[in-house]
């Protein structure tokens, strides 16, 4: 075991405090990763505060995770000393299963073992990236590209991911008309992958307060949720929604937004229900889906197509000692568009 600086939450909804954690001994399939960045994603304010069920605590969070390879267990062939590396929402998975055969490793048919505030196959709790280091098993390490640097890189390892993969399901491209719902984390990354992929952008944002910026992500359009016009505007005008709202939302008005057989997909996930009037469906034959982060092979992928397209997050860097403040202003909408710790200030 190998001690490792850290940020907790000790109990729900507590200030994170610093701590020391142990990382566990190499095995041969594992990774040691000294982590420079860790993004702040709203799942870690969600669980932090327990607001989806019961959480394993003290809880270090963090899923956005980059850094460099420490050392490798004496079976690990695709990770070396010294490689720049990313790890996502899971790092392990039963690897037998119908979904993880696919490379769909979220759906493992025994649950994927969380990055953190999960239980790893060895029975001992997981504890996230605001920390100096982790050990990984190899399957769940990805390379980050020459090009994207450690910092702008963290994000895309879970708002990257989560918004690549329902664009690429729902075929986000040339001639398709994309909304994003929410300017956050993920909602900026909807939208330059969107953009990158082709498709014509528009943001729905509570106010017009970003709207430059939003332009400069990519988008062609941008209007405010808070203006009732604009659900007139733009009725039946998208092909396809992306829903990253983390928060209830009138799911109906949204709806009303889809073209014939457009589809809205939420990855946003409020600790409420969302409630719909089915007419608001079966008029149109539209779709009310849903996508959870991606598969491992995905994320490589979007982590390459991101390289190519010259995409990283828009960040805020943070020392730790702002981490609650951080907390503080992603509850409020207030980020531009991710924050992410340096890991050097541990
Ligand atoms: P974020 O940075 O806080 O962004 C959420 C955005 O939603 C805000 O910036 C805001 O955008 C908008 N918003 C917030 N409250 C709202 C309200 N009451 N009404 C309307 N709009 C509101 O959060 P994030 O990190 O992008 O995460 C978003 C959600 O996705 C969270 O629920 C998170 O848990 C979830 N998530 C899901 C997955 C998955 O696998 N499906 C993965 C990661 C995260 P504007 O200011 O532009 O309106
Ligand atoms: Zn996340």
């Amino acid at each position: 075991m190998a001690p490792t600086p850290a940020l907790a939450a000790p109990r729900p909804g507590a200030p994170l405090e610093r701590t020391t954690i142990d990382r566990r001994d190499l095995r041969p399939d594992d990774v040691l990763i000294d982590i420079a960045y860790a993004g702040i994603c709203h799942s870690d304010l969600h669980q932090a505060s327990e607001e989806w069920g019961e959480a394993i605590f003290p809880m270090v969070p963090g899923h956005e995770i980059a850094g460099t390879v420490a050392s490798v267990g004496s079976e690990v062939t695709a990770h070396r000393v010294g490689d720049r590396v990313g790890v996502g929402c899971m790092v392990d998975s039963c690897g037998e299963c119908e979904a993880c055969r696919a490379g769909t490793e979220q759906f493992c048919a025994r649950g994927n073992v969380q990055t953190y505030n999960g239980v790893g196959f060895d029975g001992e709790n997981t504890y996230g990236g605001y920390s100096g280091q982790v050990v990984v098993r190899d399957a769940f390490v990805c390379r980050i590209p020459d090009g994207v640097g450690l910092d702008e890189a963290a994000p895309l390892l879970c708002a990257g991911i989560t918004t690549y993969s329902p664009l690429n399901q729902w075929g986000a491209g040339p001639g398709k008309r994309v909304a994003v719902v929410g300017l956050g984390g993920l909602g900026h990354m909807a939208v330059k992958i969107a953009a990158a992929m082709g498709a014509e952008v528009t943001v729905l944002s509570q106010s017009l307060k970003k709207q430059e910026d939003g332009l400069r992500l990519g988008a062609a359009a941008y209007r405010a949720t808070s203006d009732p016009d604009t659900f007139t505007a733009l009725r039946g005008s998208f092909d396809l929604i992306i829903n990253t709202v983390s928060a209830e939302l009138p799911v109906d008005s949204y709806l009303s937004l889809l073209a014939t057989g457009g589809a809205m997909v939420n990855v946003g996930a409020p600790p409420v229900p969302l409630s719909y009037n089915a007419f608001s469906l079966i008029a149109g034959n539209r779709s009310l889906a849903g996508s959870m982060i991606g598969g491992i092979r995905e994320t490589q992928e979007m982590l390459d197509f991101c390289a190519e397209h010259g995409i990283g997050a828009e960040i805020e860097t943070i020392g730790a000692d702002q981490v609650n403040e951080a907390y503080e202003r992603v509850r409020n909408s207030d980020v531009r568009y991710r924050f992410v710790i340096d890991t050097a200030t541990l």
